[in-house]
């Protein structure tokens, strides 16, 4: 069969555009995913006790767009949830992103209290301060501040998850977990944050269910390529791989998944539990309090950061800095010149996006189409 488009991976980029080409404008759609699942990055399933788990490590919707968010509502109900995270420090289990009740926690009373008053003087009530900014402070305080925080939230994790230090990174990166002025524990702060009520799984599966879509799982794009018939292709695999590794490899940071299971209704009181500074993994996730469902047993995984091997494990995070970007950009010139051929994604676009911005690209090039 001749197919419009094919689209190559079922992630939420792919299963985007795929669900718009079908139902906006007719197209009939072949997508192909390598995995023998769907969803991507964001596939759930239940293990064998039947919980609910993110195979791929803890995946949190949050979101600033209406738009995002109204468009997967059509595919899900939402169940609501907000993620709340402890880091352990100096042995103690304390609130992050680091904010006023962290402070607090680690702080003697007084030195707390005019440290509180320093933060909110200097960049106001409810600001959210990357710790690259902070550490720029004048005020001796406000530095000893930055130098603690730094030292005990992010240099470890840092090393640990990307083997290099904040420094070397784009400071989006640690930007991500800012210093909050404010007594505001939760991780983002976006308006809208919940799970889909029936896991991302069956929410893709649903955007997927168009008679004009067709599935072939199990396939990789360039092993078939040869046998497919269509007008054109969207691309959301690594776009290195896509032109053969032309100019080198794209660096990715991979992640080794430990999983255990207690029979025990749980064993940490919150969702995840960040590890800056102990032990060589980065984070545990106990996925029952993302899920809210009830048993005796309860199921966490362990993260494991380390470096990505082509055909030994997954190239699960795009690593932002300049040397690679400057790589990156040879590729895309290369992607410009194929006219038949779109590329969109976390790996095709070499770019750190959460799902919302993953589904908003897609949208993006959904409405710039030829
Ligand atoms: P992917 O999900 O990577 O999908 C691409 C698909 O293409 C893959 O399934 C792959 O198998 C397939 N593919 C690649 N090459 C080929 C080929 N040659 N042939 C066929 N198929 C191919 N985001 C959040 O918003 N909140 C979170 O809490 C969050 N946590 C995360 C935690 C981890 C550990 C990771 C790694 C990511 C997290 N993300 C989170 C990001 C989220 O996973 C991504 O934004 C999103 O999944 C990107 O979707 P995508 O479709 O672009 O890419
Ligand atoms: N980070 C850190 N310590 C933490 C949490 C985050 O140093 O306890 C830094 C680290 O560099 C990490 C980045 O901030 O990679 C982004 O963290 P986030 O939790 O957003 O990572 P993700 O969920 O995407 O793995």
């Amino acid at each position: 069969m001749k197919y419009d488009w094919v689209i190559v991976g079922a992630g939420l980029t792919g299963a985007t555009l795929a669900e718009r080409l079908a139902s906006q404008r007719g197209a009939r759609v072949l997508v192909v995913e390598r995995r023998r699942h769907l969803a991507g990055n964001a596939y759930d399933h239940p293990n064998p006790e039947g919980l609910l788990v993110h195979r791929y490590g803890p995946h949190i919707f949050h979101t600033q767009s209406r738009e995002v968010f109204d468009y997967l509502s059509r595919f899900t109900a939402w169940r609501p949830y907000v993620h709340r995270v402890l880091a352990e420090i100096q042995g103690r289990r304390v609130p992050l992103p680091f904010n006023l009740n962290t402070l607090h926690a680690l702080y003697p009373r007084r030195l707390a209290e005019r440290v509180e008053e320093k933060l909110v003087a200097r960049f106001g009530h409810g600001a959210r301060v990357p710790i690259l900014k902070l550490k720029t402070a004048d005020d001796p305080e406000l530095a000893e501040l930055a130098a603690f925080v730094y030292q005990n939230v992010f240099l470890g994790y840092t090393r640990k998850q990307w083997g290099l230090a904040p420094e070397e990174l784009d400071p989006a990166v640690t930007g991500r977990v800012p210093v909050v002025v404010a007594r505001d524990d939760r991780y983002f702060a976006d308006p809208y944050q919940a799970l889909p009520a029936e896991g991302y799984t069956r929410m893709v599966e649903r955007m997927l269910a168009h008679p004009r879509i067709h599935l072939l799982l199990g396939a990789d794009f360039k092993e078939i390529e040869g046998e497919l018939r269509f007008d054109r292709l969207i691309y959301t695999g690594p776009i290195d791989a896509f032109f053969d590794y032309l100019h080198g490899p794209l660096p990715y940071r991979s992640l080794r998944f430990v999983w255990a299971t207690h029979r025990t209704p749980a064993v940490q009181p919150v969702a995840v539990i960040n590890y800056p500074n102990e032990h060589p993994f980065t984070r545990t996730t106990e996925y029952k309090h993302l899920t809210g469902q009830e048993s005796p047993f309860t199921a966490i995984s362990y993260e494991y950061p380390e470096a990505h091997e082509p055909g030994r494990n997954e190239p699960y995070y795009p690593i932002p800095r300049e040397e690679n970007r400057l790589r990156y950009r040879a590729y895309q010139k290369e992607a410009q010149k194929l006219k038949h051929v779109f590329f969109a994604g976390r790996l095709a676009d070499y770019r750190y996006y959460n799902m919302d911005q993953a589904v908003a690209r897609a949208l993006k090039l959904f409405r710039e189409l030829p």
